[in-house]
């Protein structure tokens, strides 16, 4: 409509003036805003149009549900099945499979893949899946900390008697072995479910199982995407979850799919989702359908066509954006916008992701006791999907402050909204900030941040 419409903490005809302190920056929640910008340049590819008649009934998915597994059950059988077993569409489970072979993150073949209402949804179908109505004392849920903020809510809000948060799995395996196994055995085995979120969400270390016991393994792998990590091998864990949300940045488009070995376990997660919102949007399933493709299409375009952008000049530009650390907005940088070009959304993730933790790293400066901040460091591996060993770029900043008590409310002063330790299981000296935001907001608090960490 020809209007500017800015950011808040921006203005003037172009929305290029910046405004003043007094603009607070909110990086508390992983928005993936980041990405905006590629899918905006690959809008073609990735745009979705419903009909206004197409996918009215609950049980669309009918029709183009992979029609029967026997041959002796009628069509109307054959139908209820799918509809009530898998709820997915049959072209979205297709893609699925195919982003993960293109990227070798997961070994699908002979698995089920179960959609739901982002992987939120998921995280709790499988609890329940998991989870045995028989116990008397409902199943421990732990996790290692710092643990994804999200966990101990979202298990907890319902005060379910089938399982309940408790916390830190280190401090749990301590507590199994130096329980009396006499008064174990008289005693039920406290039952566990453990998560492993791996690159882990807050500080994007690759993590494992701490237990190590009989109890299951939900494995997050939200963040096990070239643009965030090396991939090493395809992931092969019983239960695996999934998130369109921080693949390709739809997070509205609330899309998560689940992985699982277990046929049994799967059927339950669906029956979850029967009861909890009968399904999963439909429109949904078609866009994130949509939106796979022109990511796989990327992929493709990119290994198969020799004019397009090789793996020595993906090199060469991550080179590049390390020498324009300097440069105000990444957007501008010839290289980046070649990758959006290529319509390769990972090289393109990759390279701005670089880009940003290069600007941080020069921001916050060296990681010791005297200065204002510290940072993880993160060794280079092997990538497969590259072909070249890549540093981790973590979706998360993991800050630790080395001189105040409360980083929360430090950052807080300084106009930058941030997630306290707290929430992670540890202490108040670590906050959480997204690295996903759009690239105004990222500036900002670049800016801001490096004048904390300079003398004054
Ligand atoms: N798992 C992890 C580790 C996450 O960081 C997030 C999002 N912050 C989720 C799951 C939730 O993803 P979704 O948007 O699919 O519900």
């Amino acid at each position: 409509d020809g209007v500017c419409k800015c950011h808040a903490c921006y203005g003037g005809p172009d929305c290029s003036c910046q405004s003043g302190p007094e603009c607070i920056i909110d990086l508390d929640h992983g928005d993936p805003t980041m990405y905006e910008a590629y899918w905006l340049v690959n809008d073609a590819s990735s745009t979705t149009v419903i009909p206004g008649w197409q996918r009215m009934s609950y049980f669309a998915a009918a029709a183009a549900a992979p029609a029967a597994h026997t041959s002796s059950s009628s069509r109307v059988e054959q139908q209820e099945q799918a509809v009530a077993v898998w709820f997915m569409e049959h072209e979205l489970d297709v893609q699925i499979r195919a982003l993960h072979a293109v990227v070798g993150n997961a070994i699908t073949e002979g698995r089920h893949i179960v959609v739901g209402t982002g992987s939120t949804q998921l995280y709790q179908a499988a609890l329940y899946a998991l989870s045995s109505p028989e116990q008397s004392k409902p199943t421990s849920v732990i996790s290692a900390a710092p643990y994804y903020s999200s966990y101990p809510v979202v298990t907890d809000y319902l005060r379910s008697a089938l399982f309940r948060w408790a916390g830190d799995a280190t401090t749990f395996k301590l507590q199994q072995q130096s329980s009396d196994p006499n008064a174990a055995e008289e005693e039920e085995q406290q039952q566990y479910i453990e998560l492993v979120t791996s690159p882990n969400n807050p500080d994007g270390r690759i993590q494992h199982a701490v237990v190590n016991g009989s109890g299951p393994v939900i494995h997050d792998l939200a963040y096990y995407w070239p643009h965030y990590t090396p991939i090493t091998a395809p992931a092969d864990h019983d239960l695996m979850l999934f998130t369109l949300s921080k693949c390709t940045g739809h997070a509205g488009t609330r899309i998560g799919w689940a992985i699982v070995k277990d046929a049994a376990v799967a059927k339950k997660m669906v029956k979850f989702v029967e009861l909890n919102t009968i399904g999963v949007s439909q429109d949904s399933q078609i866009r994130a359908t949509q939106i796979l493709k022109a990511v796989i299409q990327g992929c493709n375009n990119y290994g198969h066509q020799g004019n397009r952008l090789q793996p020595q000049e993906a090199d060469q530009d991550s080179a590049n954006s390390n020498a324009n650390a300097a440069a105000a907005d990444p957007a501008d940088q010839m290289t980046i916008s070649q990758h959006i070009q290529n319509q390769n959304l990972f090289h393109y993730g990759h390279s701005i992701m670089s880009y940003r933790w290069n600007r941080l790293r020069a921001a916050v400066g060296s990681s010791s006791s005297s200065s204002t901040f510290s940072l993880l460091d993160f060794s280079p591996d092997q990538c497969t999907f590259f072909g070249k060993k890549t540093t981790p770029t973590p979706a998360f900043a993991w800050l630790q402050c080395n001189k105040e008590v409360d980083c929360e409310a430090f950052l807080k002063a300084r106009g930058i909204i941030s997630r306290s330790g707290r929430h992670f299981g540890v202490g108040p000296e670590f906050v959480r900030l997204s690295m996903l935001e759009r690239s105004h907001s990222f500036e900002l608090v670049v800016q801001r941040l490096a004048s904390c960490s300079s003398p004054a």
